[in-house]
């Protein structure tokens, strides 16, 4: 894959918008924690509120360390321009109350981040904002719906925690006829598996929690998308509603975790493929979810708009609600965590953590099945990650029912 100004992907994550010369020959860029920018004079200082310079002026509008990330970050993702926060929900907050306006409609797929979920279903409603929540695995039901009250079109792609997919050009070729802006939630897939606005999207949001850091040691997120969009979201969502700035501490370790993005995604995913296949041939799972499985049921899907199938799984288990926590809490290695992307093999049970508030109803509405597992394949050995959930299976199902399956696990 080839970026605007022909580097790789894997150069462009290394060294994009930075140059080392301009900072004394330092490889690794200076961190900035000003919160303020002095001026020549009151002049200079007026003509940066005005916008008719680019002096930096206070860090909650951007800062020089902000500032690289983000030139970074637009070039992963294919982007005019990108703008960095505190976390993905500053990301997805900003730019969503920057968009919309009271009497206004919102339609989200069906499955969705938890706190997402919340901001659109709890949040913005009080303020006379519409969501409607539609399955927009068939674009079809946006299609129907859509109207001129529709100004943001809003999903994810592989969907949290479920693993359903959207057709981004599929949504785009229907917002497109109308005055709304279809947002793509990509932490799953990463700009390097996957870039929502060549397929037509007009903003992609990122948790860069998860696989951009990669370490479980930061909570940042960020939006891209056009110029004039993101400096809006800049002087509004960002500046004035949610105030959720990224520090420059944030910036230098997000910087460092994006160097080694491609060579660790690689991992995940060839990792996440032995875990789909020992999952898909067990007994003691019902279903498995995984975009690189033959018997994934939107694998054409899949092949067409992700580059490699991810590191994120989700799969059924032939049990029920409570075995189905057992089988968790029997894992030995793998930790029982929400977040993903790390390097260490995360598992969670949506029904009973991160979609917990959820009833019954709505979890079965919003197809999470209390028998519902997902997994954040990592980056241990492939043979111990598969040895645990081996050995969770067998203390949890065996004398129910169920003998000894007889796999092997792989040299
Ligand atoms: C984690 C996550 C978010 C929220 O990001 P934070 O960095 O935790 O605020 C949004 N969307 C998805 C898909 C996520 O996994």
């Amino acid at each position: 894959m080839k970026n605007t100004d022909q580097r790789h992907f894997a150069t462009q994550a290394i060294h994009a918008g930075y140059q080392p010369r301009a900072h004394q020959g330092a490889l690794t860029p200076p961190i900035y924690t000003s919160s303020t920018y002095a001026f020549d004079s009151v002049r200079q200082g007026g003509e940066a509120f005005q916008g008719e310079n680019d002096h930096f002026i206070y860090a909650r509008l951007g800062s020089p360390s902000q500032q690289l990330l983000e030139n970074r970050l637009a070039e992963l993702e294919q982007a005019e321009a990108a703008l960095a926060t505190a976390s993905g929900m500053g990301a997805i907050t900003a730019a969503i109350w920057s968009l919309v306006k009271p009497g206004d409609e919102i339609i989200a797929d069906l499955s969705l981040y938890g706190c997402t979920f919340s901001f659109l279903a709890h949040g913005l409603k009080p303020f006379g904002i519409e969501v409607t929540f539609l399955n927009l695995s068939d674009p079809a039901n946006l299609a129907r719906h859509i109207t001129n009250k529709t100004k943001l079109v809003y999903s994810e792609t592989p969907s949290n925690p479920n693993m359903r997919l959207v057709d981004i050009a599929a949504l785009a070729d229907i917002t497109r006829a109308y005055d709304c802006k279809l947002m793509i939630d990509n932490t799953y897939c990463t700009p390097y598996l996957q870039n929502p606005l060549t397929l037509g999207a007009d903003l992609v949001v990122h948790s860069a929690t998860k696989y951009l850091g990669g370490h479980g040691d930061l909570i940042a997120g960020f939006v891209a998308g056009t110029k004039p969009d993101m400096d809006h979201i800049r002087m509004f969502g960002l500046k004035d509603m949610t105030g959720a700035v990224i520090s420059g501490f944030d910036v230098a370790l997000l910087l460092r975790g994006i160097k080694t993005l491609h060579v660790r995604m690689d991992r995940h995913v060839e990792n996440a493929h032995q875990v789909a296949a020992y999952l898909e041939q067990s007994k003691y799972v019902k279903n498995t979810f995984y975009p690189g499985l033959q018997t994934f049921a939107q694998r054409q899907l899949a092949d067409r708009q992700m580059r490699q199938a991810g590191g994120m799984i989700a799969f059924e288990l032939n049990a029920d609600r409570a075995q189905s926590a057992a089988f968790v809490d029997a894992l030995q290695m793998i930790l029982c965590a929400v977040s993903l992307g790390d390097a260490e093999t995360l598992i969670q049970h949506p029904a009973s953590m991160t979609h917990s508030t959820y009833s019954e109803e709505e979890l079965l509405a919003h197809l999470i099945s209390p028998n519902l597992i997902r997994i954040s394949v990592g980056l241990e050995h492939i043979d111990d990650i598969i040895t645990d959930l081996d050995q969770a299976f067998e203390s949890v199902f065996s004398g129910t029912g169920f003998s000894n399956n007889g796999l092997s696990i792989s040299a």
